[in-house]
């Protein structure tokens, strides 16, 4: 069917059926919970293919973020600096945990964090507890800054790599510079579990206590003992097995992200004020979605409208923390650039099981409505 729905990023399982392999053992060994030998599998796998020492796996990125937070002792009325352009699910566990999150602008160079609002909060809240940095649509932060300011100012660095698991900055996978990194396995993520995250560090003694953690804080005793307040976070076994079979595609989805980017790029470049999501040398990028920003008459809504009226599903940019109603409240150091990618940019379809004929339909869309759109 020509108008069949186009989504922006979807569930993908292997054509190979890896996922169902590792699920089935599941079942055929009667191991469906808790842990097991596929939870095992799927941190060691997890680990190998980032390059780092140790991870947890974990029920979702949100909970890996917040077990991040305690590991780095964030408590009671600290403060953490986090960018103001991201998914709420790296500012809430700021909140769980009482802490103060202080909302910091993004630069246009990579859409994340941006170094010189950065410093200039270590230099307004000297006594901040940890950074959380994202890299967001799978584009690298300004990485080599951000950890100098970060061990200069001797902060706790957190990377919330959510949406660049598959993505490199000068070679190496993005998650593994801060002292702790996170991945999410949502159903829209490059590879997904369903719903799940993971916790990595080469830190193995903290990623320990936070398996420790995540598993209600059970001390070593025959009777429940508990001397730390526990979570009930960990991942079951079940699902561990479809990350392990989605681990194996991770490239190909990468190298068909990549295609769609470029396809995009090619034909819509030419349209008059149309700009694209940033590449920069140092970045290897998992292109997890295609952003195009917009300047001139023609508006994301009119774009996200026409495509709704075809079947095909479209997104605004992350609208900012620091003007969401919850968060408000809080501080942000800046200058609007963030605001402005919200007003201005668009995530086009980016699923990998989009065919070049289903590519075309959005881009010819695009195209015939543009003339009609630009005054
Ligand atoms: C998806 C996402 C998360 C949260 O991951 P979940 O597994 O859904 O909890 C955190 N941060 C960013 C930037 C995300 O996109």
């Amino acid at each position: 069917m020509s108008n069949e729905r186009i989504y922006l990023s979807s569930p993908h399982m292997s054509d190979e059926g890896y996922e169902q392999q590792y699920v089935q053992e599941a079942f055929d060994t009667n191991w469906i919970a808790p842990l097991g030998s596929n939870v095992n599998g799927f941190e060691q796998e997890l680990a190998d293919k980032v390059g780092i020492k140790s991870a947890a796996a974990l029920s979702s990125g949100t909970a890996a973020i917040h077990l991040a937070l305690r590991a780095a002792e964030v408590g009671q009325n600290d403060i953490v600096f986090c960018p103001t352009l991201t998914f709420s699910a790296t500012a809430n566990p700021i909140i769980y945990q009482g802490a103060t999150p202080v909302f910091i602008d993004s630069d246009y160079k990579t859409w994340n964090m941006c170094p010189e609002a950065l410093e200039e909060a270590f230099k307004k809240y000297p006594e901040v507890k940890a950074v959380i940095v994202v890299h967001l649509y799978g584009l690298s932060a300004d990485l080599d800054r951000i950890v100098e300011l970060c061990n200069q100012y001797n902060v706790t660095l957190i990377e919330d790599a959510a949406e660049s698991l598959g993505t490199y900055y000068k070679g190496k996978q993005t998650g593994t510079f801060g002292d702790y990194g996170i991945f999410s396995f949502n159903g829209n993520k490059i590879i997904t579990t369903s719903g799940g995250g993971m916790l990595v560090s080469n830190n193995e003694e903290m990623v320990e206590k936070a398996r420790f953690w995540a598993t209600q804080s059970r001390d070593q005793a025959r009777h429940y003992q508990h001397s730390e307040l526990g979570f009930n976070y960990r991942m079951s076994n079940v699902v561990a097995g479809i990350g392990r079979g989605q681990l194996k595609v991770l490239n190909e989805r990468v190298q068909k992200k990549k295609e769609i980017y470029e396809t995009y790029k090619q034909e819509l470049s030419e349209l008059d004020g149309i700009g694209f999501m940033p590449k920069n040398d140092f970045d290897d990028p998992n292109y997890w979605l295609s952003c195009i920003t917009l300047n001139g008459s023609v508006k994301p809504t009119d774009i996200m409208d026409a495509l709704d009226a075809e079947n095909i599903e479209s997104r605004p940019i992350w609208k900012p923390m620091h003007i969401q109603p919850y968060f408000k409240q809080y501080d942000f150091v800046g200058e609007g650039v963030a605001e402005k990618l919200f007003e201005t940019g668009v995530c086009l379809p980016s699923d990998t099981k989009m065919t070049d004929k289903q590519v075309s339909r959005i881009i010819n869309n695009i195209k015939s409505m543009w003339w009609l759109n630009v005054k």
